[in-house]
């Protein structure tokens, strides 16, 4: 039984114990067991990704029947080695997982899935979404979980744009974190009560069974407006033509002409008066630079000071601006009250795990040096 690309090394071998009738610990042992002692380190409890040294890596691979470099490129939690681990021995450990993952599309991996055990992945750019079947797809480790996106176009419409982007851009994955942190900068901004977010709000409410506060932090929420911001910041074209209007008529310029733009993508003419308002208000504070938390004049003003062949530092997001990963931490930013529950209820529907748009980042704690 091979892994499917991108999957999750415990969901592989989980489905592999299975097939076996072992538990995964056993089937791990056996897989392992050769010349040297093998030593396996904590217990593989629901939700824990399994991380091997070099040795367990050659094991494992001995075991599936094919050459380790093609093991380590349909499982990315093998590239690279776990040196911590020593490498002595073949070593294994179960750990959080240090990358968001999701449950595959049932449908679209049928063949590969078990009783009680679905296929967990790593979704590359924009594999959060399967187009044929119209479903974001959500994070549980023992059963489907989705959102139907029939009544959803505008999140099927920026997923198509999405594809492109990442399929035609190098840097498809900074330009949407970009993107992520510009949006996000817009959520906190109060706009969570405007009308088109909460058409879709209430609309995602009702497809998930929750409280509107509960899915308020989700990534669905924003996830057309950050794809249209993507398409337009990353557009060479559009560079070029700010560029030009700001060495022309000044920087004032370009910035409107680039929120013109956007508030007519994004369906809300209104944008660049809003905005313009707002960073009017912001400039009254003592003692705060105005750019700070608006990662789009951040952007425009690198992009208007920098040569058109150096991008290095184009798509870089001010740290203070970025999104935070955490579902809590948006739930936080985002509502006055009642975060504490919303969260609760958000990670009892799977809606607080699962992919978030931008760079893929490793989260939750780091392995200790020697287990
Ligand atoms: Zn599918």
């Amino acid at each position: 039984m091979l892994p499917v690309a991108r999957e999750l090394t415990s969901s592989w071998l989980r489905r592999l114990a299975l097939s076996y009738g072992l538990p995964p610990q056993d089937l791990l042992r056996a897989a392992l067991s050769g010349p040297h002692p093998v030593r396996i380190f904590r217990v593989p409890k629901a939700g824990l990704e399994l991380f091997v040294n070099s040795l367990a890596q050659t094991a494992l691979a001995r075991f599936a029947g094919i050459a380790p470099t093609q093991l380590t490129s349909l499982l990315p939690s093998l590239e690279p080695a776990e040196e911590r681990l020593g490498d002595d021995v073949p070593r294994a450990a179960w750990y959080a997982p240090r990358l968001r993952w999701i449950t595959a599309c049932p449908p679209c991996t049928a063949l590969a899935w078990m009783p009680r055990q679905p296929v967990l992945l790593y979704p590359a750019a924009a594999d959060h979404i399967c187009l044929r079947h119209r479903r974001w797809l959500l994070a549980h480790c023992r059963k489907a979980v989705f959102i139907p996106l029939q009544t959803l176009p505008e999140v099927l419409a920026a997923h198509r744009r999405h594809t492109a982007l990442a399929r035609t851009h190098p840097q498809a994955e900074e330009i949407v974190a970009l993107a992520a942190a510009v949006v996000w900068s817009w959520q906190v901004q109060g706009w969570t009560g405007e009308a088109i977010w909460q058409h879709r709000t209430h609309r995602l409410a009702s497809l998930t069974g929750c409280t509107a506060s509960a899915v308020a932090a989700h990534a669905l929420l924003p996830y057309p407006e950050t794809i249209a911001v993507a398409r337009l910041i990353g557009d060479a074209r559009w560079q070029q033509r700010l560029r030009a209007r700001a060495t022309t008529a000044g920087p004032a310029a370009a910035t409107g002409l680039l929120l013109e733009e956007l508030g007519r993508r994004i369906n809300r003419p209104w944008l660049s008066d809003w905005l313009t308002a707002h960073t009017r208000t912001r400039r009254r504070r003592p003692g705060q630079d105005p750019a700070i938390n608006d990662p789009l004049q951040q952007w425009l003003n690198s992009l208007t000071h920098t040569d058109s062949t150096d991008s290095s530092t184009l798509w870089s997001v001010p740290a203070p601006a970025t999104r935070p990963l955490e579902y809590s931490d948006r739930t936080g930013f985002l509502l006055t009250t009642g975060h504490r529950t919303a969260v609760e209820e958000a990670k009892a529907t799977s809606l607080a795990g699962g992919w978030e748009p931008g760079i893929p980042l490793h989260i939750g704690p780091e392995p200790p040096l020697r287990p």
